[in-house]
């Protein structure tokens, strides 16, 4: 009778190895499956900038050379294209960090106004070249938010960016931020530009995805920013929300939780100490 128990035990280890095994080998299927999709993705996205910038300093070589006005141009035409290629080097490590779990937050209470402002600072030359008015209104009094404040900047100033690349002249973009009932911040880049058509909306964060290639690469887009901004929120437990009609504009919003304020107890501790 005892063996029988013994040989039972044993029964059931080896079917629960066989299982962790069977379940460790779909894992790897996995893993391999979106490295070769991955792969062929960034050599297809490497293939164009690689070849553009061959293409024109061949010409140049050719005899392009030799007009002056030309030659000005074919050279911008490599710097822009090498500046393609860097962007998406940087948005490549990004990605493979945050889709391998690579990356840790740095979390801590912070003042989400400040960052909102900071943002709009920094793409107002870009704004202001496009014609699009760009403002940061955050709810007056809004308290301090957890999270980690440069990916949160990095969230932003990639929304933003977005917002005023597909948005006509004359159009505008607000970056907005109030407390909800629920205890939680919701942050929104609001824009009244091209919007996007709904069977777009549950592929906007994939990878590579864009609802219009040439007006993306026109833009410097590498068709990564979304599926960045998605892993960070992700890595903040937040999702991207996304509202949009065609011709009236886009709502890109998430949460972020308002820092607890620092109770009457903490406080006396705090004097006493
Ligand atoms: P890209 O580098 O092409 O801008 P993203 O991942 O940032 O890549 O965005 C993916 C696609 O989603 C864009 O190519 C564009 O078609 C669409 N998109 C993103 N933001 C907006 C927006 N605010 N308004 C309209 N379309 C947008």
């Amino acid at each position: 009778r005892d063996d029988r128990d013994e040989l039972d035990a044993l029964t059931r280890q080896v079917g629960r190895a066989g299982r962790a095994l069977q379940e460790e080998i779909k894992r790897l299927e996995r893993v391999e499956s979106y490295r070769r999709e991955f792969l062929g993705d960034v050599s297809h996205e490497l293939r164009t900038p690689i070849f553009a910038i061959a293409g024109f300093a061949e010409t140049l070589l050719d005899g392009a050379l030799d007009d002056d006005r030309v030659r000005r141009r074919f050279v911008e035409k490599v710097l822009s294209n090498a500046r393609r290629l860097e962007t998406l080097t940087r948005d490549l490590s990004d990605i493979s960090k945050l889709e391998t779990g690579q990356l840790v937050l740095d979390r801590a209470a912070f003042d989400l106004a400040a960052v909102l402002a900071d943002v709009v600072d920094g793409l107002e030359p870009a704004a202001a070249a496009r014609g699009v008015g760009l403002a940061a209104r955050p709810a007056p009094g809004l308290p301090p938010v957890v999270g980690d404040r440069d990916r949160v900047r990095q969230v932003l100033a990639n929304l933003a960016e977005n917002a005023l690349k597909y948005n006509e002249r004359g159009g505008s973009v607000e970056l907005t931020a109030r407390l909800r009932p629920t205890g939680e911040v919701r942050v929104a880049v609001v824009d009244d530009g091209i919007g996007i058509p709904a069977d777009a909306l549950p592929r906007l964060t994939d990878r590579f995805f864009r609802v219009d290639k040439s007006r993306s690469r026109a833009e410097g887009g590498t068709g990564l920013g979304l599926a960045i901004v998605k892993h960070l929120l992700e890595a903040h437990d937040q999702r991207l929300d996304v509202e949009s009609r065609v011709g009236y504009g886009s709502t890109f919003s998430f949460a972020l939780p308002a820092a607890a304020p620092p109770s009457a107890a903490s406080d006396d501790a705090a004097e006493a100490g």
